[in-house]
């Protein structure tokens, strides 16, 4: 150990306090690792694999990325689920004799990346902490560093189910877990496997009730945390506290983007369980994960990368408060009907950047000059905006149009320092202004100008010394100079000072020679340093002003959804739907906005819903497989989920009466991986409505129970009505093809029968798609197979043995009823007043073993 380099010996300090991350050991222009960090980095990013010498008998295993390119690399090895301890000269080695001082000046996880330009714009980078305090006590926070959003709340008395649809609204990309949390090996499994999110847990010190209340009013700077709805809330104040601990730890940054933490209800918003959401495909396709063929993708007409966050965060968290509701309605209603204001404030809003994360950028310092005119261009944009917004009608535009402020100032503060087309690192000269510092136009000058000025003393000191070969010439010892010839130097006047005497003349400086001298060497050096300063005191300044950014970036965030909104009803044809408190969902001519899409006009077939809490509550849908039972029950799901976010629906007209929570069961479940069969999942599914819906609820049930045998399938399916029926009463859509449950229509009195017609055509079926009441009988499965290609020799054959069952069904029942007859006319024979007690029970017993 003692013979090992001075350089090296700080590493192994360094490495020793970040032993769980890859450290990026800053040297020169690279970011070198070494050891085991080289061996595993030059893997995980194919970088070559070199050595050091570092005074060790072998070299040390060494490989490094350029610090221009930092960025990438940790965003790739973070996604990997590893953690980076980023380690910078903190001093200019140019001024320090021996090793230069190094410190860890950020330690980047999955969650808390701060390098937004390699993020995806229109989604939304989460760090999720969970407290669990108790079994079913949750405190759950998220934060998003790159934008500053912090939001809190508690799960009380609900289960992992519950957290688990908490989760899937945001995605987390990583998960911070107190020690009870992550004994459950359930949970974290849940949590890698569903959400692909990294788990990591956290010492106990980070969830102690009065650390975390200290480190909430230390970063907040506040004396009382009432102000934010959380005080005396301790499974929020200790998920908060945490979170914010573990950001300081890594980020060593002051977080003042992080400016507020909003704490919300979770019964304020729709709850959705994660395969509902998944089943819904909200924001992404279920089985290729793409954004292409979500509902996302059909309303997604933002211009903003704010905007495009904010929509999918509604779409994630639709309202059940009927007002906000029709708030956001009145909205989109103002906007759909000014197109041609719209298409203006669409035209602007595309000129608006991303303020959320420029703020981030700006609190981080990894702000550009580049970023600042984006800023500035994107400021331009606000008045004409506000001028837009303000003969609209609606209260909700009217309210967020109070928030745009202008930023002039902030505005002003950019246009004055900082040049149009500014370099693209901050460490270059020409990002100042010309005008905005003397100095700095000093320095270009003396850079740009330098020899003008040395003509120009050299000529007037000829004029004022009538020595006409009087020179100023340069050298690297003595710098610039006047060199006078001998004849000459009995002119020279007191203020030049001799500096040295060569074979045919004399040497001699003067005090703006000098200053000159100064001003032009070192100009371009002084000009970076100097730059760099007012870029910094321009961005300190602009740190000042970021609570009003963000306030015009949640307004204009806002303003985007809601024109979004509008444009997709305009385009595709959607309407205001009429929220109510009714207990009513009744929809005409209602779409399904996806699968419309992916048709041409006027192809997709509408259909109409009534659904109530009274004779109208369970729907038993039967019809062919491929009829369309499914599409047609999503699409009543998606509608009334669009109208509880605020959005119009693809409808002729719809009155949606607010659910509590929708509750889909369709389909296989992706969850297969967690090592449970299909039943096992499709039952574990319907235990959860079955204990969690409520008579606010709407329910979409597809073919329960047809993942076992068909009389266990049919019994439970049975049952599941039953119940729905007698104890939770909501409203229910329930496709089958167990056509013995139509038979429930006439036992009880809130189940109506439906069937999605098709035609018969000779031996094939033509699908109508349209809903109809009543039932159908036959399933056309055969008819289905021949359709989607089954070779004609095996649909023939099913259809010879499908013959030959409803045959020998037919033959059973015929037999049942023959014996049902013998048995009657036997016992109608019988002369009950001369049999004994003795035959009378051997009769009995001769019935009954007939029977059986
Ligand atoms: P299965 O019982 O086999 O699950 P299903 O009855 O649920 O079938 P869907 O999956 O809903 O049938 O629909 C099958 C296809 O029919 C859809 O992919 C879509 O292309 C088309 N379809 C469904 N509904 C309509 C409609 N209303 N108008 C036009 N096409 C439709």
């Amino acid at each position: 150990m003692e013979k090992v380099s001075p350089m090296m010996k700080q590493y192994m300090e360094i490495k020793e306090q970040n032993k769980d991350s890859i450290l990026f050991f800053r040297l020169g222009d690279f970011y070198e690792m070494f050891f085991e960090d080289a061996i595993l980095t030059s893997k995980e990013l194919e970088l070559t694999l070199t050595g050091k010498n570092c005074g060790l008998e072998e070299r040390a295993p060494m490989c490094g990325v350029p610090y221009h390119a930092v960025e990438i690399y940790i965003k790739r090895l973070t996604d990997k689920g590893y953690k980076v301890a980023v380690c910078e000269q903190t001093e200019d080695p140019n001024l320090t004799k021996g090793i230069v001082k190094r410190e860890v000046v950020r330690i980047v996880t999955p969650g808390t990346v701060i390098d937004v330009d390699n993020l995806e714009n229109g989604s939304n980078h989460y760090l999720m902490c969970i407290y669990q305090q108790a079994e079913k006590n949750f405190g759950v926070a998220v934060v998003d560093t790159t934008v500053g959003e912090f939001k809190v709340t508690k799960l009380e008395n609900k289960t992992l189910s519950d957290l688990m649809g908490e989760i899937a609204k945001y995605d987390p990309a990583e998960v911070v877990v107190n020690a009870r949390f992550y004994e459950n090996e359930e949970a974290k499994r849940a949590i890698c496997d569903r959400f692909k999110a990294f788990i990591n847990f956290l010492p106990d010190y980070f969830f102690d009730l009065d650390f975390c209340i200290k480190k909430l009013k230390q970063h907040f700077n506040v004396a009382t945390l009432e102000g934010y709805g959380i005080a005396g809330e301790e499974n929020v104040l200790i998920a908060c506290g945490a979170t914010l601990e573990y950001l300081y730890q890594n980020q060593k940054s002051s977080l003042g983007h992080i400016s507020k933490v909003s704490y919300y209800n979770t019964s304020d918003y729709m709850i959705l369980d994660l395969s509902t959401r998944r089943n819904l495909e909200l924001v992404e396709t279920l089985r290729e994960k793409n954004k292409k063929g979500s509902l996302l993708w059909v309303l997604d007409k933002t211009k903003t990368a704010m905007g495009a966050r904010l929509l999918k965060k509604w779409l994630e968290e639709p309202l059940i408060h009927q007002e906000e509701i029709i708030e956001r309605l009145d909205g989109v209603e103002a906007f759909k009907e000014a197109p041609l204001l719209r298409m203006e404030v669409r035209e602007l809003l595309s000129g608006v950047y991303d303020f959320e994360r420029l703020v981030s950028k700006i609190v981080y310092g990894t702000i550009h000059a580049r970023d600042l005119i984006a800023l500035k261009s994107s400021i331009k944009m606000l008045a004409p905006i506000k001028l837009n917004l303000e003969d609209m009608g609606s209260v909700i535009i009217q309210k967020l149009n109070r928030d745009v402020d202008l930023l002039e100032d902030v505005w002003r503060l950019i246009e004055d320092a900082i040049i149009d087309d500014p370099p693209l690192s901050v460490r270059e000269a020409n990002m100042i202004k010309k005008g905005y510092n003397k100095e700095v136009d000093t320095l270009r000058e003396a850079k740009n100008n330098g020899n003008t000025w040395l003509l120009e003393i050299e000529a007037r000191e000829r004029e004022k010394t009538g020595i006409k070969n009087l020179k100023v010439s340069y050298n690297k010892v003595f710098g610039y100079y006047i060199e006078i010839t001998k004849s000459n130097l009995a002119n020279v006047p007191d203020y030049f000072i001799r500096k040295q005497t060569i074979a045919n003349g004399e040497r001699f400086i003067t005090d703006e020679l000098k200053k000159i001298e100064d001003t032009i060497l070192g100009a371009e050096d002084k000009l970076i340093k100097l730059e760099y300063e007012l870029f910094e005191k321009v961005r300190e300044e602009i740190l000042k002003q970021i609570v009003r950014i963000q306030k015009v970036a949640g307004a204009l965030a806002v303003i985007d959804v809601l024109q979004s909104f509008a444009e997709v009803a305009d385009k595709q044809k959607f309407v205001k739907p009429e929220v109510t408190s009714e207990d009513v969902i009744e929809i005409k001519d209602g779409r399904h906005p996806v699968v419309e899409k992916w048709m041409s006009d006027g192809q997709f077939i509408t259909n109409d819903t009534y659904l109530d809490n009274a004779e109208n509550e369970i729907a038993i849908i039967t019809g062919p497989n491929m009829a369309g039972k499914s599409t047609y029950m999503r699409q009543v799901a998606i509608i009334t989920l669009l109208s509880q976010i605020g959005s119009f629906v693809p409808a002729s007209s719809a009155k949606v009466g607010v659910v509590d929570r929708i509750f889909t069961r369709v389909g296989a479940s992706d969850d297969l991986s967690q090592g449970q069969s299909t039943f096992m999942v499709e039952m574990i599914e319907v235990a959860n409505i079955l204990n969690h819906a409520t008579s606010k609820s709407l329910l979409i049930l597809d073919e329960i129970g047809r993942g076992t045998s068909t009389f266990d399938g049919l019994s439970i399916a049975w049952a599941v009505i039953e119940h729905l029926h007698k104890k939770i009463k909501a409203k229910t859509l329930f496709a089958t093809h167990y056509h013995e449950l139509t038979e429930l229509e006439k036992k009880l009195e809130n189940v109506k029968n439906y069937y999605i017609s098709v035609k018969e055509v000779d031996d094939d079926i033509l699908f109508l798609r349209k809903i109809v009441a009543g039932e159908l009988k036959n399933s056309y499965g055969v008819q289905v197979a021949k359709l989607a290609g089954v070779p004609a020799e095996v649909t023939k054959r099913a259809k010879d043995i499908l013959r030959e069952l409803e045959r020998a069904d037919v033959v059973k029942k015929e037999e049942t009823a023959d014996q049902e007859v013998d048995l009657f006319s036997y016992v109608n024979q019988l002369n009950i007043e001369a049999i004994t007690p003795i035959e009378a029970m051997n009769i009995l017993y001769e019935l009954k073993s007939k029977i059986k």
